[in-house]
């Protein structure tokens, strides 16, 4: 979508000024965007108990994760690495929930160390799990009760969570090995845009929360509904109204829960807190006509995965050249693969070497999935503060990080097996 509204009239003035002094390509991210968002997510929900775990995973930089912290938000962490990362910010115990899956012994070890909030994945890595965590929860499978025959499709393949049929049989297990506290995770849409399958997604997870709960005889702390709530990255797209939303997932825990204490909402949106407060900042290196129009620009996929790898659609500006006579083009980066193309066919102003070109919507699963394919390294993060200053919250990769792993001059860690028979055989049992 256009860049918000905020954002644009923060930037725009000084972007120029900033490229001239320190070049391109980068991103760029929002401070105030970010905590507006959040905040409006928390007072969606007013009164009731709710937080808001940001997934790591979408902008793991510490500058981004700090601000959240320090509005309240939680963090999701999936990984040991994000784990680290949460500690070194300050989260402390419940601060953290840590939803992973195909979890290995050790990294459950860290998270439980951490005192986060620990989802199950499944039963295998709860019956390996010891000592339990002080609250036990598990993920549902995506079972597609709710959201239509997309995620129906998606429910056959899924490597996610426990059957919602095994469940009451997974918390009955944990009540007999003592546990005390309970919640339940689901998560059953990605970007998902649409308010009324988002609701019915969450709803359906504090309705089965509820069932399970009477069926194995436990009272639930929380109901985490996850994230996966989408963003228009398409112009012409409206927003996910969030008022709409919590007022639907508050229903749903009354109604679900009318006796007792009813379970806190948690949930561990990424995209939606920080997706469309981001842009990639470009600038227009090459035109060519090969059968296509072709802009080339000074960056590549590896800063920005999502439309080569998936095909998704992030939408592309040229704030700089409006007034020129419009045509079709495919914006590309220099990448070794045909796939490395930020836009297909988009009507554009017509680009001139030299221009800004900014792709939009880059806050969120953008930098993060970037990698170092061809030798293209990942651009700069920048920060937009609250108080409009720009900072560098991380700088681009150069050579040295490229080979910064490398051994260049390697020692054996096994020895070649002529030497190693020889040893063994001098070596009687
Ligand atoms: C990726 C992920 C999220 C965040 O997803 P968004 O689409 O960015 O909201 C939250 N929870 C889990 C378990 C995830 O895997």
């Amino acid at each position: 979508m256009p860049v918000q509204e905020g954002f644009a009239q923060r930037l725009l003035p000084v972007l120029e000024e900033l490229v001239a002094g320190y070049g391109t390509p980068f991103h760029i991210y929002d401070a105030r965007g970010i905590t507006e968002t959040h905040r409006a997510m928390t007072a969606a929900f007013g009164e009731e108990p709710f937080r808001q775990h940001f997934a790591v995973k979408a902008l793991p930089n510490p500058a981004v994760l700090s601000l959240l912290l320090a509005e309240g938000s939680g963090l999701d962490c999936a990984s040991p690495v994000e784990l680290e990362l949460a500690a070194r910010l300050g989260a402390r115990g419940e601060d953290v929930v840590f939803t992973s899956n195909n979890t290995a012994s050790w990294e459950y070890d860290l998270a439980l160390k951490a005192g986060a909030l620990i989802t199950f994945d499944d039963r295998t890595i709860f019956d390996r799990a010891d000592p339990l965590p002080e609250t036990v929860a598990f993920r549902v499978s995506p079972h597609g009760l709710a959201a239509g025959s997309a995620l129906m499709g998606d429910a056959a393949h899924t490597k996610f969570g426990v059957p919602a049929g095994e469940l009451a049989d997974a918390y009955r297990a944990a009540r007999h090995r003592g546990a005390t506290r309970f919640g339940i995770h689901g998560m059953i849409c990605a970007n998902e845009l649409d308010v009324t399958r988002a609701a019915r997604a969450a709803v359906d997870v504090i309705e089965l929360g509820a069932a399970v709960a009477a069926q194995a005889g436990i009272t639930l702390d929380y109901v985490n509904i996850g994230g996966g709530l989408g963003i228009p990255y398409r112009p012409g797209e409206a927003p996910l109204d969030f008022t709409e939303f919590a007022r639907a997932v508050l229903d749903a825990r009354r109604r679900c829960f009318p006796a007792g204490p009813a379970p806190r909402i948690l949930m561990e949106c990424g995209r939606y807190v920080t997706g469309p407060h981001g842009v990639l900042v470009t600038r227009v290196i090459n035109r060519a006509r090969k059968g296509r129009e072709i802009v080339g620009v000074d960056a590549s996929m590896s800063a920005l995965m999502r439309p080569g790898f998936y095909g998704a659609y992030h939408h592309v500006s040229l704030p700089f050249a409006t007034g020129r006579p419009e045509g079709t083009f495919d914006v590309v980066g220099a990448l070794c693969e045909n796939m490395d193309k930020f836009a297909v066919d988009r009507t554009l102003p017509e680009p001139r070497d030299g221009d800004l070109l900014l792709v939009h919507d880059t806050g969120a699963h953008g930098h993060a999935m970037g990698f170092t394919y061809n030798g293209r390294l990942r651009p700069a993060e920048l920060l937009l503060t609250a108080d409009g200053d720009i900072t560098e919250i991380r700088r681009a990769e150069e050579f040295a990080d490229y080979v910064a792993t490398a051994r260049w001059q390697p020692e054996p860690i096994l020895r070649a097996a002529s030497a190693h028979t020889a040893q063994k055989a001098g070596n009687p049992r």
